[in-house]
């Protein structure tokens, strides 16, 4: 079984700055991820990365994938299913296809798109259901397609579905809507699309292919079921953590999150956690990358103190009087 200082679960802002700082330790660092990107995937347009007045998502994470690979950092791409310490105080990773041994865990893994938990959903996500308008919605050029979701996000991707389908059901699980809202006002004034207010998906149909849903419209008085005969179904009902599989070694919050303290310490020793997957606010690209850089400063000083040998100096500036710690050069 391969061995590695570092295992870092995640492949996005927050994995791929951790991955970055911890090659350059020159610490063997294995980055496991199902992709490259994560959520910045979803979008064409980042404006407020700093250095960059506008890149995609795409190219954003590429960069910080190539930076990373320049240091020596390697990859594999699968899903993490287990965690689990051993008798040794290191642990074992297992993906679905392999298994792994490391001294330090930096978790940073994210976010994940939440299902609809119906019907024909597992089976067809891929084959007409898709968690990603921006990256899937070109594929449904001029066909007919449903959305469901809730909130901004949900009529912000609308519009843009709108832009591509021939018909678009905008299935809205809410019982509200913000009426002087643009985007809706923009929905609403064209034809083409059928707004279906405080109305649920109860069933996905379709052999090989999406070729229905079927609708409660909780709306009306009796409730009322229809089904709509459609080529592709987009679900955008937000994100949640999925972090079941690491909930018997660190503290979660009661939403998932990981909680962990400012240098991205979990309350598992030898467990770092950095980027949305955390408890710390504001979910974004640059706040990611930044924890995923003190996620893997404290990771190398865990190592470096297993060793016997020195740990990094938190503030490089300030002189310590504790000489345990010593300013070692970052750039
Ligand atoms: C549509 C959209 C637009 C956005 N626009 C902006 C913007 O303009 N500016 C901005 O700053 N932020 C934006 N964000 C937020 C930003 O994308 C996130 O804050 C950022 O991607 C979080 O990075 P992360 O590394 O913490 O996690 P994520 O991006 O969620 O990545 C998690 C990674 O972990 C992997 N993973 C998950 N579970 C496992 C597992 N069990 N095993 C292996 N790998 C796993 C995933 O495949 C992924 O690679 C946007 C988000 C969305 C959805």
């Amino acid at each position: 079984m391969e061995s590695y200082d570092v295992i870092v679960i995640g492949a996005a802002s927050a994995g791929l700055s951790a991955a970055l700082y911890l090659s350059r330790q020159n610490l063997r660092t294995l980055v496991i991820s199902k992709d490259i990107g994560g959520q910045a995937l979803l979008t064409n347009e980042i404006e407020n990365y700093p250095g960059f007045e506008n890149i995609s998502g795409f190219d954003l994470m590429n960069k910080f994938h190539q930076q990373a690979s320049k240091y020596g950092t390697e990859y594999v791409y699968d899903e993490v299913v287990s965690v689990t310490r051993d008798s040794d105080g290191n642990f074992s990773v297992s993906t679905n296809e392999s298994k792994f041994r490391t001294t330090a865990l930096v978790l940073a893994f994210g976010k994940t798109p939440r299902n609809l938990n119906v019907p024909g959903e597992e089976r067809l996500a891929g084959h007409g259901v898709s968690y990603c308008a921006v990256c899937d919605g070109p594929l449904y050029k001029g066909k007919e397609i449903a959305v469901v979701g809730i909130g901004d996000h949900v009529l912000q991707e609308a519009v843009y579905l709108s832009s591509v389908a021939s018909t678009l059901h905008i299935i809205y699980t809410g019982s509200r809507v913000d009426k002087d809202d643009e985007n809706y006002k923009q929905l609403v004034s064209d034809q083409k699309n059928k707004f279906y207010l405080n109305s649920v998906v109860k069933e996905i149909n379709g052999d090989k292919l999406v070729k229905s849903v079927k609708v409660l419209n909780r709306g009306i008085n009796p409730p009322s079921e229809f089904e709509l005969n459609i080529d592709g179904l987009f679900v955008e009902m937000g994100y949640i953590a999925k972090s079941d599989f690491v909930k018997d070694l660190v503290k979660l919050n009661s939403s998932k999150e990981i909680i962990t303290d400012k240098l991205g310490n979990t309350s598992a020793e030898g467990i770092f956690a950095c980027g949305d997957i955390t408890d710390i606010p504001y979910k974004q690209a640059v706040i990611s990358a930044g924890q995923g850089a003190t996620a893997a400063l404290s990771a190398f000083n865990y190592i470096q103190k297993k060793k016997g040998l020195r740990s990094m100096n938190t503030d490089w500036k300030t002189v310590k009087t504790d000489k345990t710690n010593v300013s070692v050069k970052l750039s």
